[in-house]
């Protein structure tokens, strides 16, 4: 097929090389070019905007950063949208915000054009290694036609409801994350701080009912203090402020994702946005009057 591919960064390249070696004819664009390079060297063709994109792909997909971006891949002056293309189906992969995932469903309804929302959880490792979780809002009969694409980039697949219900289901993932994050440096704060060999710790304790993917993948990173992304500290306030926005929309309490939420801006306000998640560790040091570097 002719795919078309929209954002180049830590997840969208590796998941866009999955589409093309499994055969299908790639048109990219990036907002820095420089990050589409890999992509064009086997092959992939260039286009100078999103519309550029939609004037030759049959499907589309997104995988940019934040709902801002979103919205102007898809409805801006140069968008998705904004040109009569050959694009029948467009997947929005990046973590955004449910109501602009509605938004763009009817926009591109009114041209004719299918939409789903389908973002994913798995990190930097399921986007390389293609076993992604991707949960999909939309129409069901778009799904079926988009999944055997979906299954060259990921591993399960739902659908889960109308458009929306993919974001609202990645913003789960997101407040079971916080959760997991805060718990993951805890436990290998304390056992620094006693004394304990913590890769020992994250061999036993990643197997038994503590388990979660922050100890098992993200553990090993801190304890050989590699703070680079992953997934960007960032992008993860981000996810948390659509999550706490649209709980509060519905009159819902979440205090662990305020309190999580809370320490990641802190860690923003040290400069470390571009840091990767697991980071959350040098705020816990810093409560604890621990040398941080
Ligand atoms: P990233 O490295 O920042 O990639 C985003 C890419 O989108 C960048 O290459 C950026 O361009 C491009 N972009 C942004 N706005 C654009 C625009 N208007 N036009 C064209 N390109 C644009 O972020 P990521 O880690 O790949 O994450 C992408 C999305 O997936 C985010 O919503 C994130 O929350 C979500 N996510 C990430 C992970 C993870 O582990 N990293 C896991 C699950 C979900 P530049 O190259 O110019 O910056």
């Amino acid at each position: 097929m002719r795919v078309g591919w929209i954002g180049t960064g830590i997840m969208g390249s590796s998941m866009a090389e999955h589409l093309q070696n499994s055969g299908h004819e790639l048109h990219v664009f990036n907002r820095t070019r420089q990050k589409a390079e890999t992509i064009l060297k086997r092959g992939g063709r260039w286009c100078d905007s999103p519309a550029g994109v939609a004037e030759r792909a049959e499907i589309t997909f997104t995988m940019v950063g934040t709902p801002a971006d979103v919205e102007e891949v898809y409805l801006g002056e140069k968008g998705i949208l904004s040109v009569p293309g050959t694009c029948r189906i467009v997947v929005d992969m990046t973590t955004s915000q449910p109501s602009l995932a509605k938004k763009i469903f009817t926009a591109a309804a009114g041209r004719g054009i299918s939409s789903l929302d389908a973002p994913v959880s798995g990190g930097d490792i399921g986007a390389r290694n293609a076993t992604l979780a991707i949960m999909v809002g939309g129409e069901r009969k778009t799904c079926d036609a988009v999944m055997p694409l979906f299954q060259v980039m990921g591993k399960s697949i739902a659908y889960m409801g109308e458009a929306g219900a993919g974001q609202h289901t990645k913003m789960c993932n997101q407040i079971l994350v916080a959760g997991n994050m805060i718990g993951a440096c805890e436990a290998l704060l304390y056992a620094s701080r006693i004394g304990l060999d913590e890769k020992a710790v994250i061999d036993i304790i990643g197997k038994g009912a503590g388990a979660s993917w922050a100890i098992n993948y993200l553990g090993p990173r801190i304890v050989q203090e590699d703070f680079s992304p992953g997934f960007m500290v960032d992008h993860f306030v981000k996810d948390m402020e659509i999550a706490l926005r649209e709980a509060a929309s519905t009159g819902l309490a979440l205090p662990g994702l305020v309190l999580v939420h809370q320490l990641y801006v802190d860690l923003q306000a040290q400069g470390k946005g571009a840091s990767g998640m697991q980071a959350l560790m040098l705020v816990l040091r810093k409560l604890s009057g621990m040398a941080v570097s």
